[in-house]
C-alpha cells in the first residue's frame, strides 16, 4: 500500500515513520510512504504556503495552489486516481472500522493542515475528510500519523502476527483481555508503603490448560467491555460461549 503525506513540517513525520513496525514495513517495501514538503510546490522566492483570510479575522490560511500542484505531482508519479484524505476536526470521526475500510485501498494521500486550516476550495479535490477526535491540534501531522498507523496495521505483512490484529480491542467490538508477562509474581511498590503489595499473574494463565485460558480471556474481555465501554456490546460480534459468559456477568443465566 502506498501513502503520500503533504506537510509543511516533513521532519515531524520522518522520525516516527522510521521506528518500529512502520519503519520495518517501509524498509522492506510492504508500505511505500513518501513525505512531501508543501513548500516544494510553491512558485515564489519565499516559498509562501499561507495567506491572510478573506474577510479578515485572526490567523492564516493554507493557500490552495501549492496543494493542487502537490496533488498533480503525486497523481503523475503514482499514475492512479488518488484517494485524498483531508485531516480536519470537521471531518468524519476516524475509527477502527474506518481504518479497516481504508486499508483496502491501494493508495492514500494525507493532507496535513496548519494555522486556521485550508482554503475551502481544497475540499474540491478531497475524497474524504477525517477527524481523529473532538479536540483541536496545531497541525495535521499527528492525525496523519495516527491514521496511517492504524490503517497500516491492517495491511497484510505489516504486523508480524496477523492474529494479534484480529484480537485487538475494537476489532470485534470488544476491549482486549488483560495481558501479563514474566515474572509470575512481583512487588508492586510505589510511594505509598501501605498499599505496596505483591501482585501475582492469574493462576489460570500458568496452568497450561488452553481451553480454560481461552474461556478466561473471553470472560475478561467481556467484563472489561461491560465495565468500561458497555455501549460497544450492542454491536459486538459475539459467539455462543461469549453470549453465555455475558449473561453470567450481567447477573445469572436467567437475565437477558
Ligand atoms: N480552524 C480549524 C482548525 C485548524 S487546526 C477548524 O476549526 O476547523 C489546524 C490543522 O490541524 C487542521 O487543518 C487539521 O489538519 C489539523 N487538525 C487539528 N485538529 C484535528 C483533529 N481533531 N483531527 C484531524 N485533524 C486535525
Amino acid at each position: 500500500m502506498t501513502f503520500d503525506l503533504v506537510t509543511i513540517f516533513p521532519a515531524m513525520l520522518r522520525e516516527p515513520l522510521a521506528a518500529g513496525i512502520l519503519g520495518r514495513a517501509i524498509e522492506c517495501g510492504t508500505l511505500d510512504v513518501k513525505v512531501h514538503d508543501l513548500r516544494d510546490f510553491t512558485t515564489d522566492r519565499h516559498r509562501v504556503v499561507d495567506d491572510v483570510p478573506y474577510g479578515g479575522g485572526p490567523g492564516m490560511v493554507l493557500k490552495p495552489d501549492p496543494i493542487f500542484r502537490a496533488l498533480d505531482a503525486i497523481a503523475a508519479a503514482r499514475g492512479t486516481p488518488l484517494t485524498v484524505v483531508l485531516t480536519s476536526p470537521q471531518g468524519k470521526r476516524f475509527t477502527q472500522s474506518e481504518a479497516q475500510r481504508l486499508s483496502r485501498l491501494e493508495h492514500i494521500v494525507l493532507l496535513c493542515g496548519r494555522y486556521e486550516g485550508f482554503d475551502d476550495r481544497v475540499r474540491r479535490r478531497v475524497t474524504e475528510e477525517l477527524s481523529i477526535g473532538d479536540y483541536i491540534l496545531t497541525g495535521g501531522e499527528l492525525p496523519a500519523l495516527v491514521i496511517l498507523d492504524a490503517v497500516a496495521r491492517y495491511v497484510p505483512g505489516v504486523v508480524g502476527d496477523e492474529q494479534s490484529v484480529v484480537e485487538d480491542s475494537f476489532t470485534r467490538g470488544l476491549l482486549d483481555f488483560p495481558q501479563f508477562t514474566r515474572p509470575a509474581e512481583i512487588v508492586v511498590g510505589g510511594s505509598d508503603v501501605v498499599s505496596s503489595s505483591t501482585a501475582r499473574v492469574p493462576d489460570v494463565l500458568l496452568s497450561g490448560n488452553h481451553a480454560q485460558i481461552r474461556r478466561w480471556r473471553k470472560r475478561e474481555a467481556l467484563s472489561r467491555t461491560l465495565e468500561r465501554r458497555p455501549e460497544l456490546l450492542a454491536n459486538a460480534a459475539l459467539d455462543d460461549e461469549e453470549r453465555e459468559l455475558l449473561r453470567e456477568l450481567q447477573g445469572g443465566p436467567m437475565a437477558d
